[in-house]
């Protein structure tokens, strides 16, 4: 069993190197950005809440979100056998302690942190590029910047956080995605 967080500043590339170390390693991907975004689709009581902080680059309240995760693990207990990649959780210390009980409870824990480390104009680049592509509402200008903010106030210290506990891995996340796949691939196998 593998439990992994991908961790990074909106526009690194988790969801889409989640999709690939799910195939290579058979993990369940859990992203709660995708998880919001089918709530809000769907117009349900957590989607009209969570669009509210969405659509301002804001966090969902911790004590909400880390109840929304418990569920998603609970609801999903028979698909996470080999392990889960955590993508876009947690978000803040308190959303990592948390994570860590649930785990626990479990007799689990986090395997690894993989942090993509992206340059800050790609990631503006990035963001807006697939706002053109895909109507993402939150991939606009300035709702990209207010995430940035909140990303470096509240997200970043996680990296020291799981640096202490000597889980952080970091990867060179600007390049081809084929590439920094490589890169995730080769330093998992070394950590393993
Ligand atoms: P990436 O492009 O690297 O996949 P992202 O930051 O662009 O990442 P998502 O992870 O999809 O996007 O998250 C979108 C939004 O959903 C966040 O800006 C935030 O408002 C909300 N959200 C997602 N996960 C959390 C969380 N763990 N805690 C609070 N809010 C969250
Ligand atoms: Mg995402």
């Amino acid at each position: 069993m593998m439990n992994l967080v991908i961790f990074g500043a909106p526009g690194c590339g988790k969801g889409t190197q989640s999709e690939r170390l799910i195939e290579r390693f058979g993990l369940h991907h859990i992203s709660t950005g995708e998880l919001l975004r089918d709530h809000i689709a769907r117009g349900t009581e957590l989607g009209k809440i969570a669009d509210g902080y969405i659509s301002k680059g804001h966090l969902i309240p911790d004590d909400l979100m880390i109840r929304v995760l418990a569920h998603e693990l609970e609801e999903k207990q028979d698909k996470t056998a080999n392990g889960v990649i955590f993508d876009g959780f947690p978000r803040t210390i308190p959303q990592a302690i948390a994570l860590e009980k649930l785990l626990d409870e479990h007799n689990a824990g986090i395997h690894a942190v993989v942090g993509l480390e992206v340059d800050e104009d790609e990631l503006v680049k990035r963001m807006i590029q697939r706002g053109l592509e895909s109507g993402r509402a939150d991939d606009n200008i300035d709702t990209i910047k207010e995430r940035l903010n909140v990303y470096h106030q509240r997200t970043a210290p996680l990296r020291d956080y799981y640096k202490k506990q000597g889980k952080y891995v970091p990867i060179d996340g600007n390049g081809s995605v084929e590439d920094i796949f490589k890169t995730i691939e080769d330093a998992l196998n070394k950590q393993s």
